[in-house]
């Protein structure tokens, strides 16, 4: 009986061992051959993923700007109108003598002296002589030219001719004010009729192939703080200038970049 009964039990523990192995065998071929089936239809909606890209790339983000390029001295893009001051006693560091004709020496930071010079061999070749009378003021310069606007007509006139030093684009080293060769000082030159001067018009249709933009456009004072001066141009690069020129001939800076211009604060 002992015997019989071990033989019995051997073939069950062998019986169950062919069972589990059959069951762990049959588990897996299922699996295997299911993971074929599925296969197909994932590779079908393949087809279907072309027309959705064209849309991603339609909605590629605008660059969005850092914000520090407008108060960075480094920046072409920096920023002084009313409502921004330079940093106290700002000078740049990279000031040099611009070769175009000038009524008085002038200075500029390097990478605008370069593009101006450019621009007036540009408008040489097109027949128009390009001159400035001013470019780089100092924050004492400044000073003195607004309390001297101050004294003379008060201060609420001195801020719709002059900045307040410190305000000044042309203490960023980028600004330059044009005159016409031939003009008298108190006609044409510093007053609005320069827009129609041979300079006046080719600045405004070619500067910003330079880099250059009219920073201060015809009816946009409330924007960007003065009245139109045809003569004043800011160098900020060539793609930025096209940009806001393609856009409208006397769009502004403010507008373009969305920086909060106007009247001084107090
Ligand atoms: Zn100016």
């Amino acid at each position: 009986m002992k015997r019989l009964l071990s033989v019995v039990l051997i073939l069950l523990v062998f019986l169950l061992g062919i069972g589990l192995f059959g069951m762990l065998k049959g588990k897996n071929q299922p699996a295997a051959e299911s993971s074929q089936p599925t296969a197909e239809p994932t590779s079908e909606p393949v087809s279907s993923v072309e027309p959705t890209e064209e849309p991603v790339i339609e909605e590629t983000p605008e660059p969005t700007m850092d914000p520090s390029v407008f108060t960075d001295t480094n920046s072409l893009l920096v920023v002084a109108n009313k409502k921004h001051r330079l940093p106290e006693g700002y000078v740049p560091a990279d000031l040099v003598s611009p070769e175009i004709a000038q009524v008085q020496a002038c200075t500029m930071r390097a990478p605008a002296a370069e593009a101006i010079k450019a621009m007036a061999e540009a408008a040489a070749a097109d027949g128009v002589t390009l001159k400035i009378s001013s470019a780089y003021r100092g924050e004492d310069y400044q000073r003195q030219l607004y309390n001297g606007y101050s004294a003379s007509y008060g201060t609420e006139t001195a801020d719709t001719i002059s900045s307040r030093p410190g305000y000044s684009d042309h203490q960023t080293g980028l600004a330059a004010d044009f005159v016409e060769q031939d003009g008298s000082m108190n006609g044409i030159n510093f007053n609005q009729n320069f827009e129609n001067t041979d300079s006046g018009i080719w600045l405004r249709d070619h500067a910003h192939e330079y880099g250059f933009i009219m920073r201060y456009p015809k009816g946009k004072q409330e924007i960007t703080g003065y009245a139109y001066e045809p003569w004043h141009f800011r160098y900020i690069g060539v793609d930025y200038a096209t940009a806001i020129y393609d856009t409208d001939v006397f769009y502004t800076f403010e507008e373009y970049f969305g920086v909060e211009g106007g009247d001084y604060a107090d």
